[in-house]
């Protein structure tokens, strides 16, 4: 009997199945498009993209320019690469173009349906970007797709690391941009450290279609992208502090051995405020509790940390006047580690060594932050649906689930559980023995370098031959894996391995042709194609009867996503395959059921040593186990992103501002309200409101005006003449001040004066937004610290984050002000020193320039690999910045290529 769920589906259809019959109707009308555009010449399909931007540009909106829009492509498409589009690749286009993530499995042809959407939004003249995870993937799809937009007219850049800027802004100046995630993100970060809009590179952020969204989105989301330098020297402050802490009781401090944490106590932290403001390190009058303290809490912390928590010649040991960690399991000193966050440099101040800079952040965003910039987003991947909620809930996307153009025929086993690894392993080895006989291929799955290691030795005993791939280097596997599917290939891979290439059974008929091209450069290439064709033909009809790709996982991995992206691999395009898991109860996902009940649960289903048992229960509980774990880590990413977020809206405001003062011609305004507000603060901090002119501090106004204004005025007389209130006062040094600013505008001309005020607003910025980004950090660390009684550490973070930024912009106008007033023409001599000095200083800002470090989510370094090129600096990989540079110029990498500027 059907249940009242099944039948009401029968009647109604799932959401999904309501959101595909939707666009059925769009696609029949594309289809119905086919022919008319069928007979258009090349140059009647270029022109029809013109038209379209016309009709755009008249007010036609995109949703009515669809179909036909969609039709050119697919006629484009289809002489460009001689594939025609199928309904579901539209279908799937359509959800992109509506903002969705379009689930599709491998194989589908995703890179072509992203043409689509990609095609129709560039019409809007803004530029869209795809995608992709790495920069292999950015070309190879840049270069096959660039043909589908050549053919339509329309250009395609790719963007890739260490381009040079003029090519990357021509690369986003293109109608539609290929890069890998990280680079957008270093390169929104590096435009906003630029001094004018012309060095920037990109243009906007309108449309971006993301590919293997889920490993973006949710995998990588929270890594920051951080562009870090050294910063001021802080040393006297280190060791400053470090003299108060040996006068520290173990009342002053409570600590926690299992966390490896310690805070001040009541009692520590009236004790640091005392001694802070005796040394002139904390001014009177401010508490250890005010936001403005983060900094100076946080460096008390880490100095006593660094005396309660880490003992000499336990933690670390000092070797050459340097703190060398050492390492807690093997007792070996890490050399070149160091503590983050100040750690370091208060154990150097504790054991009086010389204390070595700091790298801070100069500028960070995570892809989550970065990614909701755009108007418009969308994107596609195999393996979505587990993540819905997230989508939804964090980036407003809606997934819908694309019929594949053919059936699935994988055939999906249940897992086969065994009681240890070594039973495990045994049972794997005899898996691939079985199969690999019949002449099967077979692609595992490992969940680490280290495992897929040891897999290949356990192979290379059995005499199995096979291909391993770690996600090294993308362009060389992505070779291998196109091969995974070849009769009797066995390929060992981590998740990560081959991502985007698709494996097709019997080999790859390209690869084919280009390699026996490359044996036999004089064959005719038609005839060479015919016959690798027809050999194709036979080698997959025998992979196919031996079962087609056989896909086997050695472990389930945290979450669903992930064992469903590796199962994909297989059953592409309605081929045969099968899917297999592997476990014990010795894998780390088992043991967060607890072993033990899993140990009589199956002793009672009847598990023998040695031998594994396989029953739907097994199945069911270990999905329950991974949706827990899945939904448990998005509760954690989910938390972090409000702490993000606190920091992204600022950082959004900074950005605007800055760029709204680049593109400014005249400031004087800003400039102008901003002394208008310092005087305010001046006078009312010296004349307070409502109090008589007997309770005023006149001489500290005057001081104060000489100081910030650059104003000698005789404010002790003013005060003194009969009727002269705060008011008249402060008209007064207003009167002044504007007279001295036109007076200066007046010697150097108002041209140079407005680009004065420029820079220097421009100079200000930047460093107070350095500064205030380590105070965030700084007040991170702290936040837990303080003793909050029953307050949500989320909104205290929020609230000082408000305080501390309403405290930089203080400063800024502040600053700001002070630096205009004391500017003055200079003499002849005086301008040849300047000079002098501006060289010297370019040549040290060039020097920290290079000393920037850009940190991406970890990728081993790159060897160099077939395909290398030294003239391409796209094949380089990442090459450390220390590095000769790969072009053979003989200089380090970050003086050549890599250098940033
Ligand atoms: P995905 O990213 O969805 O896994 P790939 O593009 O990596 O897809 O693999 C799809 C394969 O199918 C490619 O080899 C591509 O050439 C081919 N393909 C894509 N679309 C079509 C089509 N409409 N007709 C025939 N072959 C197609
Ligand atoms: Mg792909």
């Amino acid at each position: 009997m059907l249940g009242i769920g099944t039948l009401a589906k029968k009647a109604f259809g799932t959401p999904n199945d309501r959101k595909v019959k939707a666009t059925r109707p769009i696609v029949a009308k594309i289809n119905a498009l086919e022919p008319e555009f069928e007979k258009l010449s090349d140059d009647e399909i270029i022109a029809k993209t013109a038209e379209f931007k016309e009709r755009y540009a008249k007010g036609e909106n995109l949703d009515d320019l669809l179909p036909e829009a969609f039709a050119n492509c697919r006629e484009g498409a289809r002489r460009a690469l001689g594939l025609r589009a199928f309904d579901v690749q539209l279908m799937g286009g359509i959800f992109l173009h509506q903002g969705n993530i379009s689930e599709m499995k491998t194989g589908e042809g995703k890179p072509l349906v992203a043409t689509f959407p990609a095609y129709l939004n560039a019409l809007a003249g803004r530029g869209v970007h795809v995608v992709t995870v790495n920069d292999y993937l950015a070309k190879r799809d840049a270069d096959w797709m660039g043909k589908v937009f050549a053919h339509l007219g329309m250009t395609c850049g790719v963007v890739y690391p260490y381009q040079p800027d003029d090519e990357k802004r021509a690369a986003y100046e293109a109608d539609v941009t290929y890069a890998t995630n990280n680079e957008l993100g270093f390169d929104y970060l590096r435009d906003n450290m630029k001094g004018s809009v012309e060095e920037m590179v990109q243009r906007d952020h309108f449309f971006a279609i993301v590919d293997e969204v889920d490993s973006i989105l949710i995998d990588e989301a929270r890594t920051p992208l951080i562009i870090s330098g050294p910063s001021d020297d802080k040393s006297e402050l280190y060791v400053q502090i470090d003299k108060i802490i040996p006068e520290i009781t173990p009342e002053h401090y409570t600590k926690d051995e299992k966390q490896r944490t310690v805070t001040y106590t009541e009692d520590g932290n009236e004790f640091m405020e005392t001694r802070l403001q005796q040394l002139g390190l904390l001014p009177e009058g401010q508490s250890l509790y005010d936001p403005e303290s983060t900094t100076i809490v946080h460096h008390a912390t880490q100095a006593l940390r660094a005396h309660v928590l880490f003992l000499k010649d336990k933690d670390y040991i000092v070797r050459d006047g340097e703190v060398m960690l050492i390492d807690e399991f093997t007792g070996r000193m890490m050399k070149g580690r160091r503590l983050s966050e100040g750690l370091h440099q208060a154990i150097e101040a504790k054991e009086g060594v010389e204390i070595q800079p700091e790298n801070v952040t100069l500028a960070s965003v995570t892809f989550q932050n970065y990614f909701r910039l755009y108007d418009k987003l969308s994107g596609m991947t195999g393996t979505a649906l587990t993540e819905a909620d997230e989508f939804d809930e964090i980036y407003k996307l809606g997934v819908v689930e694309v019929p594949t153009n053919r059936p699935i025929a994988r055939q999906d086993e249940h897992d086969q559980v065994y009681r240890t690894t070594a039973d495990k392993y045994q049972g794997i080895l005899e898996s691939i023995k079985e199969a690999h006989a019949k002449g099967q291929p077979i692609l595992v799955g490992t969940t680490s370098i280290e495992k897929s290691e040891e897999l290949s030795d356990l192979l290379k005993t059995a005499g199995v031959p096979h291909n391993v791939l770690n996600a090294r280097h993308h362009e060389q596997e992505a070779n291998i894996v196109a091969d995974a599917g070849k009769l009797g290939a066995v390929t060992i891979a981590t998740n990560m391995a081959g991502r985007g290439t698709d494996i097709k059974l019997g080999g790859n008929v390209e690869i084919k042709l280009m390699q026996a091209l490359d044996a036999n450069p004089d064959a005719n290439p038609d005839a060479l194609r015919r016959q690798i064709e027809a050999e194709h033909a036979e080698d997959e009809q025998k992979v196919k009867d031996a079962g087609g790709l056989y896909v086997l996982g050695t472990e389930r991995h945290e979450s669903r996503r992930i064992d469903n992206q590796l199962r994909g691999r297989s059953g592409r395009q309605g081929d045969p395959g099968r899917s297999s898991f592997f476990l014990s109860l010795e894998d780390d996902l088992m043991r967060i059921f607890g072993s033990e009940r899993l140990d009589s649960v199956l002793s009672k289903l009847g598990m023998k040593e040695g031998e594994a048992i396989v029953h739907p229960w097994v199945n069911k509980s270990l999905e329950k186990a991974q949706a827990k774990v899945e939904g448990r880590n998005f509760d954690i990413r989910k938390q972090l992103l409000k702490f993000d977020d606190v920091m992204n809206d600022q950082r959004k405001v900074v950005f605007a501002q800055r760029r709204e003062i680049m593109e400014a011609d005249d400031l004087s305004d800003v400039i102008e309200d901003m002394r208008d507000q310092v005087i305010d603060d001046i006078v009312d901090l010296y004349l307070p409101p409502k109090s008589y002119a007997d309770q005023w501090d006149t001489e500290g106004l005057h001081e104060a005006a000489v100081d910030r204004l650059g104003l000698d005025v005789p404010v002790v007389e003013w005060a003194e003449e009969e009727g002269v209130d705060q008011e008249v006062m402060r008209e007064r040094i207003a009167e002044a001040s504007t007279a001295l600013m036109a007076e200066k505008t007046e010697a150097f001309g108002a041209e140079t004066m407005r680009n004065i005020e420029k820079q220097i607003l421009l100079q200000t910025i930047d460093a107070k937004w350095r500064e205030h980004l380590l105070t965030l950090e700084h007040l991170r660390s702290v936040i837990g610290f303080r003793g909050y009684a029953q307050r949500d550490p989320l909104n205290e973070y929020k609230t000082e984050a408000f305080q501390l930024f309403e405290s930089m912009l203080n400063a800024l106008r502040s600053d700001v002000t002070q630096q205009l007033a004391r500017i003055r023409p200079l003499t002849e001599e005086e301008q040849a020193e300047m000079m002098r000095q501006m060289a010297e200083q370019q040549a040290a800002q060039q020097q920290a320039l290079e000393g920037l470090e850009l940190q991406a989510p970890a990728e081993p370094p790159a060897e160099r690999q077939p395909g290398f090129d030294e003239a391409d600096p796209r094949t380089w990989g990442n090459p450390g910045r220390n590095d000769p540079c790969p072009c053979g110029s003989g200089q380090k990498f970050k003086h050549c290529h890599g250098r940033l500027v």
